[in-house]
C-alpha cells in the first residue's frame, strides 16, 4: 500500500499552488500532481495582480513554483486519470500509480476537450483514458492512441509494448522510431454496437477494439464518480467544498471569472477547509497520524 497525505492537489496552477502552501502552513502533508506547464505561462503580460506589475505569465508561474519548493514540496508531473471516493479517504490513479489521500482539492483548471459521439456511451466497452491500467485488456488486439497529451506517445509505446497492434492518431508525427502506425488526423467520432468497432477519423472509419483518447486533463465529472458539476464547472460552495465530503475544489474549474487572483484565493479557502476537515477526522478517529 503507498503512503497516505493529508491531501492530494490536482493541477499545479495558480490555485493548486496556492492550496498546497497553504496546507504546508497549516502542519498538513499535500502531494502536488500535475504538470506546471500551465495557460498562465502562456500569458505574455499579467498586469492585474495585486504587488507584481508587468509580469509575464511564464515568470509569474516560476515565482509562484519556486515559493511552493522553498516551503520543501515538490510537484509530482504527470495526468491523474481517477479518483474514487472510499469513505473517509480516496485512491487517486496518477501516472499509473495508485495513490491514497485523506483529502483532495481539485485544480485542474478549465477543461477544453468536448466530448466525442460515442465517447461516454463506450466508456469502460473500449474507450479508455489510461494505457497502463486497461492496457492488458487489449493485448494482441487493435487499438486507436488519440494522442492529445505530452505523455502520448509514451503511453502508446507502452501498448506496443504489450503486443497491441496500435495506430497512434495526432495532428503531428512524434519523432523517434516507435512501434506503432502513425496517421495524422483527429477523431471525430467513437463507433460500436455493444462495444467499441471502430474510431472516425475524417471521412474513414478505423476498425478497432479500443481506443484511448489520452487529452492533457479528463473531466471533472469522468474523473471522480458522482461530482456534481454544472455546465461542466464543478460546484463548490463557499468554503470551496463540492457534493463529496473530503473533496474540494479551487480556481478556474469551479467558473468564471478565470483570474489568477480567484484562482489563489480559493486556493487559499479550500486548502483551510480541508485542514480544518483533517482536523476533525483525526479528533473522530483518536488523533491518527500522517506520512
Ligand atoms: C493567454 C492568457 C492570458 C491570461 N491573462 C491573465 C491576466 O492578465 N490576468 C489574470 O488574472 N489571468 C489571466 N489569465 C487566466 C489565468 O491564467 C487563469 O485564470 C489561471 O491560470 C487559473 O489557474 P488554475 O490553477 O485554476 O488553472 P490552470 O492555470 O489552468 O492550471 C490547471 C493545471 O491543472 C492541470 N490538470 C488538469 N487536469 C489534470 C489532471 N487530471 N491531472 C493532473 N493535472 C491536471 C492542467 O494541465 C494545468 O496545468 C490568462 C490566461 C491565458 C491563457
Amino acid at each position: 500500500m503507498s503512503d497516505m497525505f493529508d491531501c492530494a492537489v490536482i493541477g499545479a496552477g495558480p490555485a493548486g499552488l496556492s492550496a498546497a502552501l497553504n496546507l504546508r502552513q497549516r502542519g498538513k502533508t499535500p502531494c502536488i500532481l500535475g504538470n506546471t506547464s500551465t495557460l498562465l505561462a502562456k500569458a505574455e503580460r499579467v498586469d492585474n495582480y495585486l504587488g507584481l506589475p508587468e509580469i509575464s505569465g511564464q515568470k509569474m508561474m516560476e515565482v509562484f513554483e519556486s515559493h511552493v519548493r522553498q516551503a520543501g514540496l515538490n510537484i509530482q508531473p504527470g495526468r491523474v486519470v481517477n479518483i474514487l471516493p472510499m469513505g473517509d479517504f480516496f485512491m487517486l490513479n496518477a501516472n499509473s500509480q495508485i495513490l491514497q489521500a485523506r483529502t483532495v482539492i481539485l485544480c485542474g483548471g478549465v477543461y477544453r476537450g468536448a466530448e466525442l459521439p460515442g465517447e461516454v456511451q463506450f466508456l469502460g466497452q473500449g474507450v479508455s483514458y489510461c494505457a497502463t491500467c486497461d492496457g492488458m485488456l487489449y493485448k494482441g488486439k487493435k487499438v486507436v492512441v488519440w494522442g492529445l497529451s505530452e505523455s502520448a506517445v509514451e503511453e502508446a509505446d507502452f501498448l506496443a509494448s504489450l503486443g497491441c497492434q496500435v495506430t497512434y492518431v495526432a495532428a503531428s508525427e512524434p519523432a523517434g522510431k516507435h512501434g506503432f502506425a502513425f496517421l495524422k488526423g483527429r477523431l471525430s467520432a467513437v463507433e460500436g454496437d455493444m462495444k467499441v468497432t471502430g474510431v472516425q477519423v475524417g471521412n474513414e472509419t478505423l476498425a478497432c477494439d479500443g481506443v484511448f483518447i489520452l487529452r492533457e486533463g479528463v473531466s471533472p465529472a469522468q474523473l471522480v464518480p458522482g461530482l456534481e458539476t454544472q455546465n461542466g464547472h464543478i460546484q463548490v460552495n463557499r468554503e470551496m467544498a463540492t457534493n463529496i465530503p473530503g473533496l474540494f475544489a479551487a480556481g478556474d474549474c469551479t467558473g468564471a471569472p478565470y483570474q489568477v487572483a480567484k484562482a489563489v484565493g480559493e486556493g487559499l479557502t479550500a486548502a483551510l477547509t480541508a485542514a480544518a476537515y483533517l482536523d476533525k477526522l483525526n479528533k473522530d478517529q483518536g488523533g491518527k497520524t500522517n506520512v
